[in-house]
């Protein structure tokens, strides 16, 4: 019954297919028997193997045990969840803040929770798939603007008079391009229109700003967005995803969002090593110097041999290669070379930019990225991308 779904996405060169990694240290792993290194994990800080976060872990499966054993409402709240809570709201200044079970959860709770028939989503035409499910949920009507296009969008807040409520929608940090939101024409707007602004910040929490603290941090525009959602799970080294904005804001959430309402709590250590992991990022701008530093040097070294990374500001660099067949080609020659790169296709990116997405951590040694750049720089004579 299945087998001709599967025949048309390996015929599309889209079927897609596990690969079991074993961690060894840093951003060098195992596959298949193979040492391959790291390069598209989220764990841009390297601090999913930090001590720290594994002793805070550990302490806490002593005393709390495995599960949380229900939802936050019923009796899934732990000591170790309000606090992370609390901490999240003081990292990200904001009044409250609340957890969800993944940043997939939270985009999908939030949106349907604070819009719904009769409101007007405007969305940015590169928003991650869980914004696209969490309008799709909330059954307001949603427009897509141009990405990153203020013109644009302001044009559909000018036609969108007669409308409940309007929500603007966006990635802080676009994940598959590695860019940067216009934020604070994004504020402007959402000030002069009168209508809510949401940033997504998984890609920012703990990357982006001065202390890490996200986009809104480093734009200088603290306080001035509404509802700020980030996750756990990629810089933070953890997992799970929070919401931080006002205490109503907050209070409607416990209330309305229903992956929130309906779902077992975070197991309490998570939450430990997520408290552990905020420490960190509050406490030592190492890491996050480091990835930036990483960042600079090894997009220095692909542009020096004519590589371009589209419009990448950050540690995401994608190599954009057009058709899926070719992304998945240069994924393999890549493994070939001791490199792990996944090829990023649609619908995950827009048809006829399929790619390889490419992460810098912290973790990786000069040597690691010299070997990437070198062994990219004989691929791309070689005519692979
Ligand atoms: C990864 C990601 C999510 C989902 O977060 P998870 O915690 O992995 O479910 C949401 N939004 C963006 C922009 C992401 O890149």
């Amino acid at each position: 019954m299945f087998e001709q779904d599967l025949e048309r996405l390996k015929r599309e060169h889209l079927l897609r297919r596990l690969t079991v990694l074993n961690a060894e240290s840093g951003p060098i792993v195992t596959a298949a028997g193979e040492r391959l290194l790291l390069m598209c994990s989220n764990d841009y800080l390297g601090l999913s193997t930090h001590p720290a976060l594994s002793q805070a872990t550990r302490a806490a499966l002593d005393k709390y045990g495995c599960g949380a054993g229900a939802s936050r409402l019923v009796s899934g709240t732990t000591a170790l969840h309000a606090e992370l809570e609390l901490r999240i709201a003081r990292f990200k200044g904001t009044e409250a803040a609340l957890l969800f079970n993944s940043g997939y959860a939270a985009n999908t709770g939030i949106i349907p929770a604070i819009a719904g028939p009769g409101d007007l989503i405007l969305s940015d035409s590169l928003n991650h798939a869980s914004i696209i499910d969490g309008c799709r949920l909330s059954k307001a009507r949603t427009e897509i603007y141009r990405h990153c296009d203020l013109y644009d969008l302001e044009r559909l807040l000018q036609s969108s008079s007669g409308t409940n409520r309007t929500l603007i929608v966006t990635d802080g940090v676009f994940s598959m391009d590695g860019d940067l939101a216009p934020l604070p024409g994004l504020v402007s707007l959402a000030d002069r229109y009168n209508v809510l602004l949401m940033v997504d910040d998984a890609h920012a929490t703990g990357v982006l700003g001065r202390t890490g603290r996200g986009s809104a941090e480093h734009f200088g525009l603290e306080g001035r967005i509404p509802i700020q959602m980030g996750t756990l799970g990629k810089a933070l080294g953890s997992f799970g995803a929070y919401a931080a904005g006002s205490r109503d804001l907050i209070d409607l959430l416990v209330n309305q969002a229903r992956s929130f309402m309906f779902s077992t709590a975070l197991p309490p250590s998570i939450c430990a090593a997520s408290i552990a992991a905020l420490a960190i990022v509050e406490q030592e701008s190492g890491f996050k110097n480091k990835l930036w530093e990483n960042r600079e040097y090894f997009v220095g070294g692909l542009h020096a041999i004519g590589i371009d990374t589209g419009r990448s500001e950050t540690m995401i660099v994608p190599l954009v290669v057009g058709k899926s067949e070719t992304a998945a080609a240069l994924s393999e020659k890549l493994f070939d070379e001791g490199i792990y790169a996944t090829a990023i296709r649609p619908p995950t990116v827009p048809e006829g930019s399929a790619r390889i997405r490419m992460t810098v951590m912290a973790s990786h040694s000069r040597e690691d990225l010299d070997r990437v750049i070198r062994i990219l720089s004989r691929l791309k004579q070689e005519g692979c991308l």
